[in-house]
C-alpha cells in the first residue's frame, strides 16, 4: 500500500498521489509508465521518468480510471488516501 508520508514532491494537493522513487518501503515509483500512459490527464512523468499526480480526479469516470492505474501499478506506488 502506498505511503502518504512519502509523496513525490510534484503531486498536486489532494487524496491521489504517487510515492517517491526512494520510498524505503520498496513501494516507490519505478518509472514503468503504466499510469502515465493509461491515464495521461492525471499522471505525468517527471524529468527522470517517475510519475506524479498532475490533476486530481473528480468525476466517477475519472476516479475509476485512476483506480485502474492504482491497481495496475506494479509496486503499489499510487495512493488515494493522501
Ligand atoms: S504505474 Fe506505478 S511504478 Fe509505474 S510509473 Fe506509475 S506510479 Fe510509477
Amino acid at each position: 500500500m502506498a505511503q502518504p508520508g512519502n509523496k513525490h514532491p510534484q503531486n498536486v494537493p489532494g487524496p491521489w498521489y504517487c510515492t517517491n522513487s526512494d520510498d524505503a518501503s520498496g513501494e516507490g515509483c519505478i518509472a514503468c509508465s503504466v499510469c502515465n500512459t493509461g491515464a495521461p490527464d492525471f499522471f505525468v512523468a517527471d524529468d527522470n521518468g517517475y510519475s506524479y499526480v498532475y490533476k486530481q480526479p473528480t468525476t466517477p469516470e475519472e476516479i475509476a480510471l485512476c483506480q485502474e492505474q492504482l491497481e495496475a501499478c506494479p509496486v503499489t506506488s499510487i495512493g488515494a488516501n493522501g
